[in-house]
C-alpha cells in the first residue's frame, strides 16, 4: 500500500515571491486540505482546530494559497476565512434544513441536467470546485471525487432534443476548472444546437484563483459567444489587483458578467461591506445581479440572516448607490419554486414554521426562519 501523497506546500503559501505563484495549477496542486496544512499559516481557534479533526463526509476543505494569502492568520472571525475554514456550527441541523433543499434531485431531467423553467437548464458540468464554500447548496454533489464529467453525452442529446431550450447554464462544481480544451469541446458542441442562444457559466474562479483567467482561457472563451459568466462574489477585499486583472480579461473579451453574492452573517450582512462589494463589482464591469438568502442546507445555520435584515439591508443600498449596483434580494424557494425576489408583494406573511412567499405563478412556498444568533 502507497502512503498518501504529502501535498503540504515546499514554500509558505503567503510568498508571493515564488514565480509558481501565477501558476494556476501549482496553486491547485497545494490547497490546504486539512488541519495539519492550514495550522501551519493560520492561529486556528478551538472550533476550527475540533471542526477540521471531524471526518469530513460531506464536503472537503481546499483553500488555494492565494485565497489563503488573503485571510488574517490571527483572526478566526475574519470573513473570508469563515466561509472556507469550518467551525462546528456545520454540524448542526437545523428545523426545515435539508441536504437538496432546492428539490433539484426532483427537477434533474437526465442525470447532471436539471430543469426548473421551459426555456432553460443547467448543466452540471463537473463536481470539482477550487475551494469549498462552507455553506454551499449543493454540497451533497461537490467535492466528494466525483467529475461528474460521464454524463455529458447524454446531457447534450436532451438539450438537443428540446427545441424550447434557449439557455443553459453550465455549473457544478465550477466548470472554469475543467482543462481548457475540455471545457472548450463542451462549449463548441452546445453552441452546435441551432436553438441554444445563451450559455453561461456560473464560476468562483476569478476570486479564489484569478490566475486560472489566462488569456488562453479567455481566447477559446470569446469564441462561443453569447456567453456569460455568473460570478459568485461575496467580500470586497476578494476585488484584489489580480481579481480586477482577471475580471478585466473576461469583460475586454465580451463576456457579460453578473455578481451573485449570497448573504452571509458576519461575513457581509453590513450596509457598508454590502456596498463596497456592489460597487467593487460595477466598477469591475461586473452588474450585481443576485442577492441570495442563503438555503437552508444542514450545517448552514450559522451563516443565516434574518430575512428581515436582509430586507432592511437592500432598502439601505436602494437608498444609496446607482440602481445598476443594486442587486436583486432573493430567496431560492425550498422545495424548487425558483428565485423569489423579496419585495413587499412576493412577502405574503409568516407562520410558526417561517417566511410565507409568493412566487411569480402565486404559488406558496415557505422559508424556515431558523439561524444560530
Ligand atoms: S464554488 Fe460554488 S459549487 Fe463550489 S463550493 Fe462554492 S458555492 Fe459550492
Amino acid at each position: 500500500m502507497h502512503a498518501t501523497k504529502d501535498r503540504t506546500p515546499r514554500v509558505t503559501p503567503l510568498d508571493e515571491t515564488t514565480t509558481r505563484w501565477s501558476d494556476w495549477r501549482w496553486q491547485l496542486r497545494h490547497r490546504c486540505r486539512n488541519l495539519r496544512q492550514l495550522e501551519r499559516f493560520l492561529e486556528l481557534s478551538p472550533p476550527e482546530r475540533q471542526a477540521l479533526e471531524q471526518t469530513r463526509e460531506i464536503l472537503p476543505v481546499a483553500i488555494t494559497p492565494y485565497y489563503l494569502s488573503l485571510m488574517h492568520p490571527g483572526d478566526p472571525q475574519d470573513p473570508l476565512r469563515r466561509t472556507l475554514v469550518p467551525v462546528m456550527g456545520e454540524f448542526a441541523t437545523l428545523p426545515g434544513d435539508s441536504p437538496d433543499p432546492l428539490d433539484e434531485a426532483r427537477d434533474t431531467v437526465v442525470p447532471g441536467v436539471i430543469r426548473r423553467h421551459p426555456d432553460r437548464v443547467v448543466l452540471l458540468a463537473t463536481g470539482v470546485c477550487a475551494t469549498y464554500c462552507r455553506y454551499c447548496t449543493r454540497s451533497r454533489l461537490v467535492g466528494g471525487g466525483e467529475k461528474l464529467t460521464g454524463h455529458w453525452d447524454q446531457a447534450i442529446a436532451y438539450i438537443a432534443d428540446h427545441p424550447e431550450i434557449r439557455d443553459v447554464l453550465i455549473s457544478g462544481g465550477d466548470p472554469l476548472l475543467l482543462s481548457t480544451s475540455r471545457l472548450d469541446g463542451l462549449l463548441t458542441r452546445l453552441r452546435a444546437i441551432p436553438h441554444v442562444e445563451l450559455l453561461r457559466i456560473g464560476s468562483r474562479i476569478p476570486l479564489v484563483l484569478p490566475m486560472r483567467i489566462t488569456r488562453k482561457l479567455v481566447d477559446m472563451l470569446r469564441k462561443h459567444h453569447p456567453l456569460a459568466v455568473s460570478l459568485h462574489a461575496i467580500h470586497p477585499r476578494e476585488l484584489t489587483p489580480l481579481a480586477q486583472t482577471a475580471l478585466a480579461r473576461l469583460a475586454d473579451a465580451g463576456i457579460m458578467l453578473a455578481g451573485q453574492t449570497v448573504l452571509l452573517a458576519g461575513i457581509n450582512d453590513s450596509l457598508p461591506v454590502l456596498a463596497d462589494l456592489m460597487r467593487g463589482l460595477l466598477r469591475n464591469r461586473v452588474r450585481p445581479y443576485y442577492l441570495y438568502q442563503c438555503d437552508p442546507i444542514p450545517g448552514s445555520g450559522h451563516f443565516r440572516v434574518p430575512v428581515e435584515q436582509g430586507l432592511r439591508l437592500m432598502a439601505g443600498l436602494q437608498g444609496h448607490m446607482s440602481g445598476y449596483a443594486v442587486p436583486r434580494f432573493v430567496i431560492d424557494a425550498p422545495g424548487g419554486g425558483g428565485k423569489i425576489p423579496l419585495a413587499s408583494e412576493t412577502v405574503v406573511g409568516r407562520d410558526a414554521r417561517g417566511w410565507l412567499l409568493k412566487n411569480h405563478l402565486g404559488e406558496i412556498f415557505c422559508y424556515p426562519e431558523a439561524f444560530v444568533e
